[in-house]
């Protein structure tokens, strides 16, 4: 998930300040008190902030679990990483769901509707490198997941009060953790129900649920958003179909806090050692780790440098196609000026 919700950008008397990249996201407009429109701020935000809180989410945190070293590349030197085929198919099931749940009327939407939802919001991205048949196995795979999610949830569906609800949870001083709950339930009796979607084959256990960062972390953006913790939260297998739910008692929400506090201070502190693990087969930053010295010299030059090289492509394409309309204009402006004939036949 991204890290601030996209709104449309009203126009402040005040100047507000840029990001590196000139945008500027309008956040909370319905939070806004009356008369002000909400606030600004860039699309890209610093990772430690004016106040000196570090600006975390789960995947931040889960990033530096993982390896510090891959959390420096990614979010402090912002090297891009290379979109995959199974973060697009996550991300394309996510918004289909969100359509799915994000309506103003309370009857279900058809299973058409549904893979309609997913026609419209895939994302294909990730799958650029692949063959026509495999991108095709990779969106028919989605249509059966959707297919079976809208056969297990069409009988008890019911609006949720929230889909995709953006937050921004501070934690004491040193820390805010950004991020959006992908669903919030309320039932009859008015408790809450958190749910967070999930595109893994393999179902974690309930040990494993009740033990999720993520979970806890959403649980005290429940209470952030709508003043009440939930009473369960879940963890949704879509891929094959299965929902963990946990009651808030199991939860160790001060653990939740401690490790959010604790990599907040770690990132203050600037300690980014690499951490080899089983995950770096599949690290984008792998070339450029100390950790992993002696890669192809084309290798070291890291993903940062293909980025710099597909933007210098797009840009002499587009320098081109400028050229071309220059000249074009220049010749149509030639013929008209040499034009004698009466305005009337022209
Ligand atoms: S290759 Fe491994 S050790 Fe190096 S940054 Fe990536 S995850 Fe960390």
């Amino acid at each position: 998930m991204t890290d601030a919700n996209t709104t449309t950008l009203i126009e402040d008397a005040t100047p507000p300040a840029e990001g590196p990249d000139g945008a500027l996201r309008l956040l909370d407009v319905d939070g806004a008190p009356p008369g002000t429109f909400g606030e600004l701020e860039p699309a890209s935000p610093p990772l430690i902030d004016g106040e000196g809180r570090v600006r975390l989410s789960f995947s931040r945190v889960d990033a530096y679990d993982n390896c510090p070293r891959r959390f420096r590349y990614a979010y402090v030197d912002k090297l891009p990483g290379k979109p995959g085929p199974h973060l697009s198919f996550g991300t394309s099931i996510h918004a289909a769901l969100e359509d799915f749940y994000d309506r103003k009327l309370p009857a279900c939407p058809s299973e058409e509707d549904l893979l309609g939802f997913l026609y419209a919001r895939w994302d294909s991205s990730g799958f650029a490198a692949l063959p026509r048949q495999e991108q095709l196995a990779f969106y028919r795979h989605a249509q059966d997941v959707l297919r079976r999610f809208h056969r297990r949830v069409a009988p008890s569906y019911r609006l949720p009060a929230a889909t995709e609800a953006w937050f921004e949870l501070p934690i004491g001083f040193e820390a805010t953790v950004v991020g959006s709950i992908d669903r919030v339930d309320v039932d009859d009796d008015g408790r809450f129900h958190v749910v967070d979607y999930k595109t893994n084959r393999k179902v974690k256990n309930r040990e494993r649920v009740a033990g999720s960062l993520q979970l806890a972390i959403y649980a005290l953006a429940c209470r952030h958003l709508f003043g009440v913790l939930p009473a369960t939260v879940s963890l949704d297998f879509v891929v094959p179909g299965v929902m963990i739910t946990v009651p808030l008692e199991d939860l160790d929400l001060e653990a939740a806090r401690d490790v959010v506090l604790a990599t907040a201070a770690a990132v203050r502190e600037e300690r980014y050692e690499p951490t080899p693990n089983r995950l770096c087969d599949w690290c984008d930053f792998r070339a450029l780790c100390p950790a992993w010295e002696g890669g192809a010299p084309d290798e070291l030059l890291g993903p940062a440098v293909e980025e710099a090289q597909r933007l210098r492509r797009r840009l002499e394409r587009e320098v081109r196609t400028l050229r071309e309309l220059e000249a074009g204009v220049a010749r149509i402006a030639d013929e008209l000026a040499t034009d004698d004939r009466p305005p009337a036949h022209r």
